[in-house]
């Protein structure tokens, strides 16, 4: 069994802290929802971990199998086992997903030639059309057909933890339950640990979470059951100290050249 603990977590960016102490600890084949509102810091947390230029890392640690993420690139992370599904995946003309996915292999010292038919049997599985599999990873990709690819990469690269950035946003209710379905079943054929990133607890229907945190202002302020989702749907978040109307600069492009960055943002 693999875990991946974060204990004390404080980043954010130069000016200020996002992240103000965060704690919470994921073994493998759990899935723990993580929702809040817009800008509290959901997708801060979700860089920190994978690594993201521009944000700096003030205390605390994140361990894989006691192995500290923090400080490392972010190819080794990945090597570690650590996937993120990014809520605003990056377009880059001129590579398809198979040739990503194939150097993605040989880097981890896989051989050549072993990513085509993974990926066929892949998109089948989630009902991913094939065409879009040799074309430009992500470019003109519709934003459901971008999480798809996501999740596509991540049946494909079977990490021990994934991190998921909204990965409902975009898709309809077909393509929500079989993102979901093919998440949950990676918890259990892979032992997947899940720490999953959303507004919403429709996608948590599907994506039977063990754990649910709320994340507020920068900090976990509960934590409960999956009744805790159907709660919130009632109530929204103001019970817990998001009374504050979402801050203008949620998703505010990020201050420093980013190769990761949202050119659209
Ligand atoms: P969420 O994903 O919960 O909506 P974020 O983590 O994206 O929130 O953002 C939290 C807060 O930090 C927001 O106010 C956002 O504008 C700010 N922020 C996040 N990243 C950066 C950055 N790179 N540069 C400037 N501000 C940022
Ligand atoms: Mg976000």
């Amino acid at each position: 069994m693999s875990v991946l603990e974060i204990s004390g977590l404080r980043a954010g960016i130069a000016e200020r802290e996002i992240l103000k102490g965060i704690d919470l600890t994921v073994s493998s084949g759990e899935v723990h929802a993580v929702m809040g509102p817009n800008g509290s810091g959901k997708s801060t947390l979700a860089h920190v971990l994978m690594g993201r230029p521009g944000y700096e890392v003030r205390a605390g640690s994140a361990r894989l199998d006691g192995q500290e993420l923090l400080g490392l690139p972010t190819w080794r992370r990945a090597h570690a086992g650590l996937f993120l599904a990014m809520q605003y995946p990056v377009e880059v003309p001129g590579v398809s997903l198979e040739d990503a996915l194939e150097e993605t292999f040989v880097a981890r010292g896989g051989g050549r030639g072993q990513v085509a038919e993974l990926l066929q049997v892949e998109a089948e599985r989630i009902g991913f059309r094939r065409q879009l599999l040799t074309r430009p990873l992500n470019v003109e990709f519709s934003g459901g057909e971008k999480k798809f690819n996501e999740t596509l990469q991540l049946g494909v690269l079977r990490p021990r933890f994934a991190v998921l950035d909204e990965i409902d946003s975009g898709l309809d209710i077909d393509a929500l339950r079989a993102v979901s379905r093919r998440i949950e079943a990676a918890t259990s054929e892979s032992d997947l640990g899940v720490l999953a990133i959303t507004h919403y607890s429709r996608i948590l229907h599907e994506l039977r979470p063990d754990v649910v945190h709320v994340l507020s202002q920068g900090r976990i302020v509960v934590s409960g059951g999956p009744e805790l989702a159907q709660e919130l749907e009632r109530t929204g978040y103001a019970a817990y100290g998001a009374l504050e109307a979402p801050t203008e600069h949620a998703e505010a492009p990020p201050l420093l050249e980013d190769p990761f960055a949202d050119p659209l943002a």
